[in-house]
């Protein structure tokens, strides 16, 4: 079969791969424990419903402007000018099929052919993929210090004659590591003195933790919208509990904005009306459903990072936002059972019925991604039978659920 080259080379999305697995052996009735989820278990807020709800029942579910609707950008406006103290206009905004299209059509609107673009690592999956589709040609900058944040000067390093732009993501997917604010000020000062744009995808940015406030990138610049490098992603998934709604946005220069609606007029010609209106009822309604998700998080991380400190040879980052850990397992990769994070994931969703990502698909090899957005129930079983199927120090018998198993392999 003849199939495009650039297409074949895209790889499957390791996470929802990894979410389609647990769903069929939960199907098959296996006591599966999910730690490799990516959003939180909340239901989306009563104002959405209704808001969604009522659009649907009248009927007049139409077409809808390609860059979104005027109610829906009004309440973005409103958004944009509490959380990051900026005024835009609806020409600054574009609305799309969740905070992932807008990225690709931020990089599909920004990028020639053999365009770089700076993907710092370790980094969301989607970003390196994204960036071969529009034909251009992801950097990944790695921390030498074995840590999450590259430094500056790192990734100063990286930048070349064809950088088009830089994305940032803090509080960052996978690791929680959430950048200094000294860092994001040297990268919007470099972006802006080198004509590079700094992609900052927020989608997390009120998930943080130990009452930190990070500042965001546009309080580096003193250009307004139209003038600024700095260009701002985010959505209503992770914040509102609402990944099935499919709704994010960008915030960029209206020049921008245009070449954009005009690439979405091409492909979805616009998001449905019903669920917009629902993006719009969260954003307009009682905004303290962020914060009691933002505590239950801290609350569960907590409980991970305590679990985790019982676990031989495992060292973990405290993560001070998302709902993600980024645990070093290299222990365990080195040792008998597995080669690499691939293969660790594999065994322990075999033996222990535990989904984990592995890091290799972050750009971490030996760790692995655990999400913390479900029970604490889920996570302290779920870090015991990890314990149990890798730790020797752990005892070698355990129920999963009516089944009793004897470890004999370590
Ligand atoms: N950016 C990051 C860092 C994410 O983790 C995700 C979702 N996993 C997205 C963007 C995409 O969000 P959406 O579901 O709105 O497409």
């Amino acid at each position: 079969m003849s199939l495009s080259q650039v297409a074949c080379s895209i790889a499957e999305s390791p996470t929802l791969r990894l979410n389609e697995e647990a769903r069929l052996l939960r199907e098959r009735g296996e006591p599966v424990i999910h730690l490799g989820i990516g959003e939180p278990k909340n239901k989306a807020p009563i104002t959405a419903i209704l808001s969604s709800a009522a659009k649907l029942s009248s009927g007049d579910v139409k077409y809808t402007p390609t860059d979104g609707l005027p109610s829906l950008k009004k309440a973005i406006i409103r958004y944009t000018e509490d959380n990051y103290n900026r005024i835009v206009s609806p020409y600054n905004i574009i609305v799309s099929e969740g905070a992932k299209l807008s990225l690709f059509n931020i990089l599909f609107t920004l990028c020639n052919p053999q365009d770089e673009v700076i993907v710092l690592a370790p980094y969301w999956v989607s970003y390196p993929e994204i960036v071969r589709m529009v034909g251009a040609i992801p950097v990944i900058v790695t921390p030498e210090d074995g840590g999450f944040v590259p430094s500056f000067e790192e990734i100063e390093r990286a930048v070349g004659s064809y950088t088009k732009a830089i994305i940032v993501n803090s509080p960052n997917n996978p690791s929680g590591a959430v950048y200094p604010d000294e860092l994001v000020a040297k990268l919007v000062e470099l972006c802006e003195s080198k004509g590079i744009y700094l992609i900052c995808d927020d989608i997390y940015h009120k998930l943080v933790f130990d009452g930190r406030v990070p500042a965001p990138a546009y309080k580096f610049t003193d250009k307004d919208v139209e003038n600024t490098k700095v260009i701002v992603v985010n959505g209503v998934a992770k914040l509102y509990g609402m990944t099935g709604f499919r709704i994010g946005w960008v915030v960029a220069p209206r020049r921008m904005v245009e070449v954009m609606t005009n690439v979405q007029s091409q492909t979805t010609t616009c998001v449905s009306p019903v669920m917009q209106a629902a993006a719009e009822g969260a954003l307009t309604g009682m905004q303290s459903i962020v914060e009691s998700l933002r505590l239950t998080i801290q609350n569960n991380r907590d409980v991970l990072m305590q679990e985790l400190r019982t676990f031989t040879d495992v060292r973990c980052a405290k993560p001070g936002g998302t709902f993600y850990a980024l645990p070093d397992f290299r222990a365990y990769v080195r040792k008998s059972v597995a080669k690499d994070s691939v293969a660790l994931s594999d065994f322990l969703l075999k033996r222990a019925l535990v989904v984990t990502v592995p890091g290799r698909e972050f750009g971490m090899e030996g760790h692995l991604r655990l999400s913390y957005a479900g029970s604490v129930k889920d996570i302290t079983e779920g870090i015991e039978r990890m314990k149990w199927a890798l730790d020797p120090n752990a005892p070698s018998e355990i129920y999963i659920g009516d089944r009793k198993l004897v470890r004999d392999w370590l």
